[in-house]
C-alpha cells in the first residue's frame, strides 16, 4: 500500500514476492525512515488459522510511525492487509507445534532526493515466511552479556519505536556478546548503566519467590525499551495463573544480589519470535553468575505452556487475543 502526500493511502496490491528496484537517492537509504512489526499466524487445534493480537501490532506500528515522522496506517487497514496475505498463504501455515507463519509488516520512504526532512511518499508492505523455533534447542536457557559500553536507546530517542536504526545500533554489541561466548545482549539504561531494559528482540521477566507465591517482575516501560506485546500479554496471563505481577525498575545489582540470596529464582526473555526463553547464565565486565539452577524454571515453563496453548487454540482464549482469519 502506498502513501503520497496530499493523496493519502492508495494502490493496495497483493503480489507475488519479488525484488524491489531502489533509486540510489531513495531517502530511506540516507535518513533511515524505516519501521517494522513482527507477528505470527498459528494453525489452531481445529485446523483454522489465527493471528495473536494483530491490533496491538497495528497500534505499535502507528506509534513507531509518529516517532519517525511517517504517516500512520489505520489499524483496520493493517489488520485487513494481514488477513489478505494470510488467506493467500494459508497453505504455508505449518501445523507442527511451535511452528507458524511469520509476518513482517514494514514501511519505508520512497521519495527520491537528498535533504533531511520527512519524505513525501512511503510504501507499506508485508512479507510472510514459515518459521520454526527462534533458538535451536527448544527451551534450552540462553546466556546473556550485560552491555555496559553500548546503549540501545536513550531518553527522548527512538527506543520505544520499532525502527530499523535501533537494530543497526545494536549489532556491534551483539558481536561483543558473541565474542564473550554469550547468545544475547541485555541492554541497560543510558544514564546510569545499571537499570535493566530489555534484550535484542525480547523483553525480560524476573521471577521472585517460588511456587504459588511467585511474583513475576518486568522492567517498567521507561520510554527507551520496546513495549512488547508478549510482555503485555504475560502480565495478564501471569495474573490468571495466580502469580503476583510487578512493573518497576530493576538494577543489575538487585539481579546479582537476588540471584545469590534466592530472592530471584528464574529469569526469562519473551517476544513474538522467541516466545518465552529462559535465561541461564549472565556475564558482565565485573561478574558472572548462573541464574537460579541454570535450568528452565517451573514458572517460566508454566507461562510458556499457557501462552503456546492460547496461541495454538488448545485452551479458551479468555482475553480475546486470537484473531481468526481462515
Ligand atoms: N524488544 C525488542 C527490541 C524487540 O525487537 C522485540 C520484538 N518485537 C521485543 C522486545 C518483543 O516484542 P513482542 O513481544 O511484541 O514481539
Amino acid at each position: 500500500i502506498r502513501w503520497t502526500e496530499g493523496r493519502g493511502w492508495h494502490d493496495a496490491q497483493l503480489t507475488p514476492y519479488a525484488p524491489l528496484e531502489i533509486d540510489p537517492a531513495n531517502m530511506t537509504l540516507h535518513y533511515g525512515q524505516s519501521i517494522f512489526e513482527g507477528l505470527k499466524a498459528y494453525r489452531q487445534a481445529d485446523g483454522s488459522i489465527a493471528t495473536f493480537r494483530p491490533e496491538a501490532n497495528a497500534a505499535r506500528f502507528q506509534a513507531s510511525a509518529r516517532r519517525l515522522a511517517m504517516p500512520e496506517l489505520p489499524v483496520e487497514t493493517f489488520v485487513e492487509a494481514v488477513e489478505l496475505l494470510v488467506r493467500q498463504d494459508r497453505d504455508w501455515v505449518p501445523s507442527e507445534p511451535e511452528q507458524s507463519l511469520y509476518l513482517r509488516p514494514f514501511m519505508f520512504a520512497t521519495e527520491v532526493g537528498l535533504g533531511v526532512r520527512p519524505a513525501n511518499s512511503y510504501l507499506f508492505m508485508i512479507i510472510a515466511s514459515p518459521a520454526g523455533a527462534y533458538f535451536s534447542g527448544g527451551v534450552k536457557p540462553v546466556s546473556v552479556w550485560l552491555s555496559e559500553d553500548y546503549v540501545r536507546a536513550a531518553p527522548g530517542g527512538t527506543g520505544a519505536a520499532k525502527c530499523a536504526g535501533n537494530y543497526a545500533a545494536s549489532l556491534v554489541a551483539q558481536a561483543e556478546a558473541a565474542a564473550k561466548g554469550c547468545d544475547q545482549v541485555v541492554w541497560l539504561d543510558a544514564n546510569e548503566h545499571k537499570w535493566v531494559e530489555e534484550m535484542g528482540g525480547m523483553n525480560l521477566y524476573f521471577v521472585l519467590g517460588e511456587g504459588e507465591d511467585a511474583t513475576v517482575l518486568t522492567p517498567e516501560l521507561s520510554g527507551s525499551l520496546l513495549p512488547g506485546i508478549t510482555r503485555d500479554s504475560l502480565l495478564a496471563l501471569a495474573a490468571d495463573l495466580g502469580y503476583g505481577t510487578e512493573e518497576r525498575r530493576i538494577s543489575t545489582d538487585e539481579w546479582k544480589r537476588g540471584n545469590a540470596d534466592g530472592a530471584i529464582t528464574e529469569v526469562f526473555a519473551c517476544g513474538t519470535a522467541a516466545v518465552i526463553t529462559p535465561v541461564g547464565h549472565v556475564k558482565s565486565a565485573g561478574a558472572d553468575w548462573t541464574v537460579g539452577t541454570g535450568e528452565p524454571g517451573p514458572v517460566t515453563l508454566r507461562l510458556r505452556e499457557s501462552l503456546l496453548a492460547i496461541q495454538g487454540g488448545q485452551t479458551p482464549d479468555t482475553h480475546g487475543w486470537m484473531h481468526t482469519i481462515a
